[in-house]
């Protein structure tokens, strides 16, 4: 029935969201995401791709890669949604060899279909009728499926051009949001926790190209958060393939402020020297704005006393896209998006080493201030730089064990102190 001389090619159709069309923006927003796309396809054979009006259209080489390429598609921000169209020259035998290809790729009907042509060149010596009784007397033989006319669970679409014919079937939903790159860059403090992954990926989903930057106290504590965070870049990678990520050690500081400074304090002096190490990294790419995963009075150091007094640490602009949600809802989301399960492994969080039990939640800004006065902030910062690991490019080749090289030939910073029990080992912190 078939005949194999026939010249098929599987194309795929990513439509934007027309709002996003609008205004001037609209020839830089296309062709972001047509790069975006390429990345998201790098390693898939495709032969071109092209922008058309509210649409890219990515020929590939083969239908068999289209499971893979639906995956990444799925995840490209700006996307609307998106089809495989089969395309073939008018012949019937093509239009069904055509339709056989549709049906491996996208797997058989999951329930009732119909056929329905579009038949604009006249020309062609079969009527609609004709063709969908032909195309649909194939799919019910390939398949076994039913026909139903009236409100079919899928629907195949022909259309019929002179220069060739097109066949469709399901549209699947894009991710929505816009490009990543398109609204600029950020800088997004990431622990091992629930909250700053969902944070992050907002942020992706508004546009912004992101850097991500984990604070550790290894090895004070176990390097658990270090891998977390590593797995956290490879999921948020799905949305944003070439990734940066940027470990800064910071158990010695915290030990010299722990010394140094009143104990109820330094969950706001340890948020502070993140948001300022953070601001030097964020200048440093030329990031313009750092975001976190704070949601006001979720724990109680997010009250507005708090944020205000760790804010006022530094100059940038910070972003806190779950500031109005609860938990409750962060979870959902982290559990649709991908990183809920990595973020529930338990791991020591560093804001909690050598912190008391009740850690100030009202602190003003003149506090810590007055706190801080005995540290020499400045050359702290720059020892957080000088430790730091950056891990660039795709992180599926991402190898933990760099950020956690220790330096043994340098003498330690500052003198060893005797800690207690209580205070070596941090309380587990993922309370849900
Ligand atoms: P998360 O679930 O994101 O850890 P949380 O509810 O535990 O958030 P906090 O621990 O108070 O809240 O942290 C508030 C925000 O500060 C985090 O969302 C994150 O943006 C930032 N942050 C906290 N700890 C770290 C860290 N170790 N490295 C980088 N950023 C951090
Ligand atoms: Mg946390």
């Amino acid at each position: 029935m078939a005949v194999e001389s026939a010249r098929i090619r599987p194309v795929v159709i990513a439509r934007v969201h027309e709002v996003a069309l609008k205004g001037r923006n609209r020839r830089r927003f296309m062709r972001t995401l047509t790069g975006n796309i390429m990345v998201a396809l790098r390693d898939v054979p495709y032969r071109s791709i092209k922008i058309r009006t509210g649409r890219i259209l990515v020929v590939l080489e083969n239908a068999e890669h289209w499971p893979l390429v639906r995956e990444r598609i799925a995840r490209v921000f700006g996307i609307q949604n998106f089809s495989l169209t089969l395309e073939s020259d008018t012949r019937m035998s093509s239009i069904l060899r055509a339709t056989e290809l549709l049906l491996e790729a996208e797997g058989p009907p999951s329930g009732t279909f119909c056929v329905r042509v579009k038949r604009p060149d006249k020309t062609y010596p079969l009527t609609s009728p004709e063709i969908e009784r032909q195309v649909g007397g194939f799919i019910q033989d390939c398949t076994g499926a039913p026909v139903q006319l009236r409100q079919p669970e899928i629907t195949y679409q022909i259309e019929l051009l002179h220069e060739g014919a097109y066949i469709t079937s399901r549209v699947h939903p894009g991710p929505g949001g816009l490009p990543v790159g398109s609204s600029g860059e950020v800088v997004s403090l990431v622990s091992g926790g629930f909250d700053s992954p969902v944070a992050t990926f907002r942020m992706l989903k508004r546009g912004c190209a992101v850097t991500l930057v984990h604070f550790h106290a290894y090895p004070f504590v176990r390097s658990t958060s270090i891998e977390k965070v590593v797995e956290l870049a490879q999921s948020l990678g799905k949305s944003q393939p070439e990734m940066r990520l940027v470990t800064v050690p910071i158990g010695d500081l915290q030990r010299q402020m722990a010394i140094s400074c009143e104990s109820e304090m330094l969950v706001v002096l340890y948020r502070r020297l993140m948001l300022r190490v953070a601001e030097a990294i964020a200048h440093e790419y030329g990031a313009g704005a750092l975001v976190t995963g704070e949601s006001l009075g979720q724990v109680a150091s997010q009250t507005l006393q708090n944020i205000r007094a760790i804010e006022s640490a530094v100059q940038l602009t910070i972003l806190r896209p779950l500031i109005g949600m609860d938990k409750i809802e962060i979870l959902d989301e982290a559990a649709r998006i991908g990183t809920e399960e990595i973020s529930r492994t338990p791991d020591d969080d560093c804001c909690t080493v050598f912190v008391p039990r009740h850690p100030a939640t009202h602190a003003t800004i003149e506090q810590a201030e007055r706190a801080e006065a005995p540290l020499n902030i400045e050359a702290m910062v720059r020892q957080a730089l000088s430790g730091r690991t950056v891990f660039e490019g795709n992180p599926a080749g991402w190898n933990v064990m760099r950020a956690l090289r220790q330096d043994d030939a340098s003498e330690p910073p500052f003198a060893p102190i005797e800690l207690s029990e209580e205070l070596r080992r941090p309380e587990p912190t993922k309370s849900v």
